[in-house]
């Protein structure tokens, strides 16, 4: 994730400050990006993105603010929220997994497992629609602990995704020592898909690699009719992208699903 802080240690201070105070008294909120599946194009599951508006510089975007949580020690904290507010919206999409960012930072955390299980007891969503997504963007340090939270949390039903999958240094070193049980391929890759035979055989080789290891394919950033197409034939298990809907607040998912549902029923009743 490019690091994109404000510029003078004196304004980042007093950001940092006004961060931690939104994290406390409920200055963030949650918009969630439909994830769809490639053939039936029927909704499989969302993902959370921290929001924040700052009462006097407007919003500010997740790029500036999640560095900033990382570097300043708020990142568990606003994690935490993220995950609960997460797990309770959920409630509302049964069926429709939920998958949420976690910084390394907040996952390289000794209490991090217990810290998840006691949010899904105390929200009451199953394990089995929660997904955590870790960047390999970042570094994780310690390959061994990472592996045995993961493979905790996956005893109990929790999945877990590798985004921004081919952006770092690190990708597939990753695939070899940590069992993610979905990869998504960055979207820098499906941005260059028309750039010529290079972009082409990279989609390829990410996909068939994910498949080969048995791993849920997604592809984010999708933005046109062409990408969509090509990804399809590609193999890509399901579609993220701006071409489908941007992330948007909780209450035009539950429309979505809502819909969706409601559709299901009367093909049914017609058939
Ligand atoms: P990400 O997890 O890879 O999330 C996808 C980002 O791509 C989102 O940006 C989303 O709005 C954007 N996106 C999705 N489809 C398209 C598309 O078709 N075109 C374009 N141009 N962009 C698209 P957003 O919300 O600004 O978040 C940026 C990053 O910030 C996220 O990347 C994630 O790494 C981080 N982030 C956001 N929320 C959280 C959070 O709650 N916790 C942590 N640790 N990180 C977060
Ligand atoms: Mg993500
Ligand atoms: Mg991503």
């Amino acid at each position: 994730m490019p690091q994109m802080l404000p510029p003078t240690t004196h304004e980042r201070e007093d950001l940092a400050r006004d961060l931690h105070d939104a994290i406390q008294e409920g200055g963030l909120h949650l918009n969630y990006q439909p994830v769809f599946d490639s053939r039936s194009e029927r909704i499989l599951g969302v993902e959370a993105l921290c929001r924040w508006r700052h009462p006097s510089r407007g919003d500010i975007p997740p790029l500036t603010f999640i560095p900033l949580a990382e570097d300043k020690g708020l990142i568990s904290a606003l994690g935490d929220f993220v995950i609960r507010q997460a797990c309770i919206d959920a409630l509302d999409w049964p069926g429709v997994m939920v998958a949420v960012n976690v910084s390394p930072q907040q996952f390289q955390k000794p209490e991090f497992v217990e810290r998840i299980r006691h949010i899904l007891l105390e929200t009451g969503l199953a394990p089995s629609r929660l997904e955590l997504e870790i960047t390999e963007n970042l570094l994780i340090e310690d390959i061994e602990d990472a592996r045995t939270k993961m493979q905790a949390l996956q005893s109990d039903g929790i999945r877990f995704a590798l985004d921004d999958f081919g952006s770092g240094y690190s990708s597939l070193n990753y695939l070899l020592s940590l069992p993610f049980d979905k990869l998504k391929v960055d979207r820098s890759f499906v941005l260059r898909l028309e750039g010529g035979a290079a972009s082409v055989a990279i989609i390829h080789a990410i996909v068939s690699i994910g498949r080969a290891l048995g791993m849920h394919v997604t592809a984010e950033g999708i933005e046109t009719a062409e990408q969509q197409q090509f990804l399809r034939v590609a193999g890509v298990h399901s579609f993220q992208g701006f071409r489908f809907s941007r992330p948007v607040p909780s209450e035009i998912i539950s429309r979505m699903v809502g819909e969706e549902r409601q559709f299901a029923k009367l093909s049914m009743h017609a058939k």
